[in-house]
């Protein structure tokens, strides 16, 4: 039987994520730079457990039954207070919903804003599971390129100037801070910059804010974009998955009422509501201070983290390499000499010298460039950072000649 000849026009837009692909590589021996996640010393364990205990002693009728599809009320009230903190004003619980991570979140915005053919601008490079969730619904994406301070809105201008004539630009996706791939925190200037060409060219603008509130560098990061924001021109998300624990699957999303009831709408058909235990138990961690209390360690873990890699790579790289010195986020960018493409360089890089990233193409929305790779530094022991660079340093040596 064939299956192909059964398969939509949008699951043949589907792709396996080079990612998971390569993980399949990595055994016991290999060093890995290439996965995403948290250090799991971040988790606030023990609280996690007395409040799972607590909320199904106290509160099963409902944290066990079905729920709303916007989320619980409790959930949504502490989220506001929490956004409030940073100067995020929303216009009451129906101006939030509550996801399955972000990342549905991103899913949801593809259902509502794209028809295939329409533009979407994203950072180049961008968040590659931000891309994969955009591509089902077949538009053009077009990467605007960075330097240290984020975005160049004066690109991203004259792009939107080019394109606007040719067909619809939706949104610009940005990760303000921290973003993923590169680490980069996006400065004030280009916030606001962006907020009037945005303006300007009528476009909506996504704000992915995993990391915010986890910023490590010095004092707090620049506003949100979201707290900037004075036309409801901004969906902003955020998530769980990186202040407590990914595995809760919990995120949120804070908009224009307006907006928010499309997305409930949407939802609706997805999955009815997110887990109503979870929202129960993230009410409390917010509620008991956990959250609060647990960011000044998290923020500890990921400098400490960050300097020993920077450390390492300053000790081991040739002169040809540089790389970023982020002060939010999981990840470094790491960029070789162009004659290496750091794609085919991967196999030796694990099998011989037992070390493993992501290479830089596919995270550039029309994969663009081959001479880059993103290093996690949260999940890998100290050890490992040390030896990890020092084995991708000998890999990188053995291309350079
Ligand atoms: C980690 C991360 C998220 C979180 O995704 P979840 O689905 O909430 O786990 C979102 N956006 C970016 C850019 C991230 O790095």
């Amino acid at each position: 039987m064939d299956l192909n000849q059964f398969l939509s026009e949008r699951t043949r837009l589907m792709k396996a994520s080079e990612i998971r692909e390569l993980l399949k590589w990595i055994t016991e021996n290999v060093i890995s730079f290439g996965g995403g996640m948290p250090d799991p010393s971040s988790f606030p364990v023990k609280e996690i457990m007395e409040i799972t205990r607590d909320v199904v002693s106290t509160k099963a009728d409902k944290a066990l039954q079905y729920g709303a599809t916007g989320g619980v009320a409790e959930l949504k009230e502490e989220l506001i207070k929490f956004m409030g903190k940073v100067g995020i004003k929303v216009d009451g619980p129906e101006s939030v919903i509550i996801t399955v991570g972000s990342q549905e979140a991103l899913d949801i915005i593809g259902r509502l804003f794209i028809n295939p053919g329409d533009y979407v601008i994203t950072e180049s490079p961008t968040y590659l599971a931000a891309l994969q969730a955009f591509r089902i619904y077949g538009p053009r994406i077009i990467g605007i390129p960075m330097d240290e301070e984020g975005l160049k809105v004066d690109i991203l201008e004259e792009t939107l100037k080019k394109i606007s004539d040719d067909g619809k630009v939706k949104f610009v996706y940005v990760i303000p801070t921290g973003q993923n791939p590169t680490g980069i925190t996006m400065s004030r200037e280009r916030r606001k910059a962006l907020l009037e060409v945005a303006s300007k060219y009528d476009v909506l603008i996504i704000e992915d804010d995993p990391y915010g509130y986890i910023y490590f560098g010095d004092g707090e990061p620049p506003d949100r974009l979201k707290a900037m924001d004075g036309e409801g021109r901004v969906i902003y998300l955020s998530t769980f998955s990186k202040i407590a624990a990914p595995g809760l699957r919990l995120g949120w999303v804070a908009a224009s009422r307006e907006v928010i009831r499309w997305f409930e709408l949407a939802k609706q058909s997805i999955d009815l509501h997110t887990s109503t235990l979870n929202q129960y138990i993230a009410a409390e961690l917010l509620k008991r201070g956990v959250i609060e209390r647990n960011i000044p360690r998290i923020k500890e873990i990921y400098r400490t983290k960050r300097d020993l890699m920077l450390q390492a790579l300053g000790e081991y790289m040739p002169d040809s390499v540089s790389w970023t010195k982020p002060s939010a986020g999981m990840f470094i960018w790491l960029t070789v000499p162009e004659n290496i493409d750091t794609g085919e360089m991967l196999n030796v890089a694990i099998r011989k010298y037992g070390v493993a990233y992501v290479p830089g193409k596919s995270f550039y929305p029309n994969e663009e460039r081959r001479n880059d790779m993103r290093l996690n530094f949260t999940y890998p022991t100290p050890q490992q950072i040390f030896e990890g660079i020092k084995r991708l340093s000998l890999a990188i040596r053995e291309y350079i000649q």
